[in-house]
């Protein structure tokens, strides 16, 4: 399948990650440069990338996105990503797709993700496969749709009261 958009790099990997949570959180992120992540959530994963950075890891800078830790060696790259949680989340896994792609566009072999979980000795190995691929085309295509929409009607969903960094903005003091 044809990549969509042209240039990914120009897609950043927290909104790969939020079109997979809500489309509203999508489409704010997307038109405003005034509300930012700032949440607990957010510092943590920043907290637990630097405690766990060990020697060879490289930060690494494609278009919009920097990637905190890419361990390179001569014969594969690896992304890693450090998340809250004890479970593999779906926007998680797509975010990592996102990074191995733009990796692999920028002429890295043999690329995988691997997701630290927080609270959990598991790690979750991501590989960019041709059924991630195709998911990781669809969420390139409603990230360009989304910048031509009106703002999506508020809908609850799980994510809304578990981290979500605009629970009061869409849900006032409930
Ligand atoms: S609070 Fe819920 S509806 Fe509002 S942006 Fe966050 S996840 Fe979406």
């Amino acid at each position: 399948m044809k990549p969509n958009p042209a240039y990914p790099e120009e897609i950043r990997g927290t909104d790969v990650s939020y079109a997979r949570i809500c489309q509203r959180r999508l489409w704010i992120s997307l038109h405003s440069d005034v509300i930012t992540d700032g949440t607990e959530h957010v510092y943590e994963g920043k907290f637990l990338s630097e405690r766990k950075r060990k020697a060879g890891f490289s930060e690494v800078t494609l278009g919009r996105n920097r990637l905190d830790s890419v361990s390179i060696s001569e014969n594969e790259t690896c992304v890693h990503e450090f998340k809250k949680g004890r479970h593999l989340l779906e926007c998680d896994r797509i975010q990592v797709a996102h990074y191995i792609n733009l990796l692999q566009r920028a002429g890295f072999h043999n690329v995988y993700g691997i997701v630290h979980l927080l609270g959990s000795r598991d790690v979750a190995k991501i590989f960019l496969d041709p059924e991630t691929w195709v998911t990781l085309q669809e969420t390139y295509r409603l990230i360009e749709e989304m910048k031509l929409k009106k703002i999506p009607a508020l809908v609850r969903n799980k994510f809304c009261f578990s981290g979500c960094s605009l629970v009061e903005f869409c849900w006032g003091d409930i």
